[in-house]
């Protein structure tokens, strides 16, 4: 009765995956397939098609969320068609982004008389860009109304060489000259005395990182503020700093509350933050905050409707699900701030522990010891017998599903190949004690071959900047 003619169609959808006819077929890769196929199938398919890709919560390669809780994912999934942009005809999507940005501007110490203004991104490139271009407008402003000839030279944004590429994007797409403070051996963050050195009538900006993608540190932003502050008492080509806060931004105010970085400190005027990292929110949502509206110029503040009015909006993306901010939300509604503290205090005992019981093999020595951003960093020890490299340790933890990167410092530090491990809220205490059983097993076993291949110019790229 089943196969019965009129029930032919509905039958096909209990036919089994593996078995069924477009089990057969391949995936198209060049033009779409000629007939459409069932939901079911084309799930399993495309599940099927990313089996191989790896269990993300082993990538200790990212600062990137790997987990949110069964709720949030759900709320996500149901908020998936509202569109960020449409503020008309999602005004409580448009105002939870408000409350967002009320909420993160409090946490970094903005405060009255000065109106903070902010708003969501796809992530803190999109922030860092905004941020840049609100720095090159403004300056320009500053240095018309002094008379300067603003096209005799290029204009210059200062930071240090522990950069992240977003950077090198926005002065590459707005011809800025890029002024890399190198990092030494000394200061694996900015050297805020070259940093002021290298300032002069067009530099827009300087950028503080907290803390920089290689190696967790972050910049003495305090330091730099006064010294900035020194400067601009002796000169009307005032110059000021945005915190790329984009890891830092939603960690340090809960694990280190009495570090002053943020808007705190008088000449830090904008700051950015991914929502994605330490912020427990699957990517992309990212955050960007000025401390008062006359620092983003109004050139870059463009109108959309909204409930009959008009709302400013700032943002590059234009159509994007509202779904990552909501989560967003969730989680400041979820957590609370006793929530995100101890999450964070959680992920950064996982990460001392990592540290010592790596410094405790003797093989490596520290570059981070995940005092600051739960980040361990290190590199080998020196010894002369040894045949095995970190590319090899990397190699060989891949072989437990482990993802950790091994590459070099940046420019001027690039003979140093360092090894980075991030840790996430969904790396707890048992998982450290996992690896480190894994680690050691895997130095055991590389101590104990005959390694045969060894090309000593042979880098390999692991992705690490995110
Ligand atoms: C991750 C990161 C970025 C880029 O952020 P996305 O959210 O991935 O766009 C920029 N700067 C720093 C310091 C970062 O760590």
């Amino acid at each position: 009765m089943l196969y019965g003619k009129k029930n032919r169609r509905e039958a096909s959808y209990l036919e089994p995956i593996f078995g069924s006819k477009n089990e057969d077929e391949t995936l198209p890769s060049y033009h779409l397939g000629e007939k459409s196929i069932e939901p079911r199938i084309a799930y399993q398919m495309i599940k099927d098609d990313l089996l191989d890709e790896g269990n993300s919560r082993l990538n200790l390669a990212t600062f990137c969320q790997t987990f949110m809780e069964p709720e949030a994912v759900k709320l996500m999934s149901e908020t998936l068609d509202k569109n960020m942009i449409d503020k008309s005809e999602y005004p409580r999507t448009a105002e939870m982004e408000n409350r967002c940005v009320n909420i993160i501007a409090d946490l970094w110490h903005a405060r009255g008389p000065e109106k903070y203004i902010g708003t969501s991104t796809i992530g803190s490139s999109e922030a860092c860009m905004l941020g840049g271009m609100a720095m090159k407008f403004a300056w320009r402003k500053r240095a018309e109304a002094s008379g300067m000839n603003t096209q005799a030279k290029k204009p210059n944004l200062i930071i240090s060489s522990g950069y992240q590429v977003c950077w090198e994007k926005f002065c590459v797409y707005w011809d800025i000259e890029l002024r890399e403070i190198p990092m030494t051996e000394d200061h694996l963050s900015l050297d805020v005395e070259k940093a002021m050195e290298a300032v002069d009538d067009y530099t827009i900006g300087i950028v503080g990182i907290l803390g920089i993608t290689y190696t967790g540190q972050y910049d003495d932003i305090k330091k730099l503020d006064q010294l900035v502050e020194a400067h601009n008492q002796q000169t009307e080509h005032k110059v000021y700093i945005h915190v790329d806060a984009a890891s830092g931004g939603l960690y340090a105010p809960f694990v280190e509350p009495e570090l002053e970085w943020d808007f705190q400190l008088k000449n830090v005027i904008s700051i950015n933050t991914s929502g994605h990292k330490y912020g427990l929110v699957y990517p992309g949502v990212g955050w960007i905050v000025w401390r008062d509206e006359k620092y983003l110029p109004e050139e870059l503040v463009f109108k959309v409707s909204y409930l009959g009015g008009e709302m400013p909006t700032m943002a590059i993306n234009f159509s994007h699900s509202a779904s990552q901010m909501i989560g967003q939300y969730y989680n400041f509604v979820r957590f609370g701030f006793d929530g995100y503290q101890s999450i964070h205090q959680r992920t950064h005992d996982a990460a001392v522990y990592l540290a010592k019981e790596i410094e405790q093999s003797r093989h490596f020595e520290l570059i981070n010891d995940g005092s600051q951003l739960p980040l361990v960093c290190y590199k080998l020890a020196a010894d002369s017998e040894r045949k095995w490299t970190l590319y090899d340790l990397s190699d060989r933890l891949l072989m437990k599903g482990w993802q950790v990167p091994s590459y070099p410092l940046p420019k001027n530090l690039d003979h140093q190949i360092i090894q980075r491990i991030v840790v996430r809220s969904d790396f707890g205490m048992n998982m450290a004690h996992d690896f480190i059983e894994d680690l050691k097993a895997a130095i055991k076993e590389l101590e104990n071959s005959h390694l045969v291949f060894h090309k000593e110019t042979e880098i390999k790229n692991y992705g690490f900047t995110h």
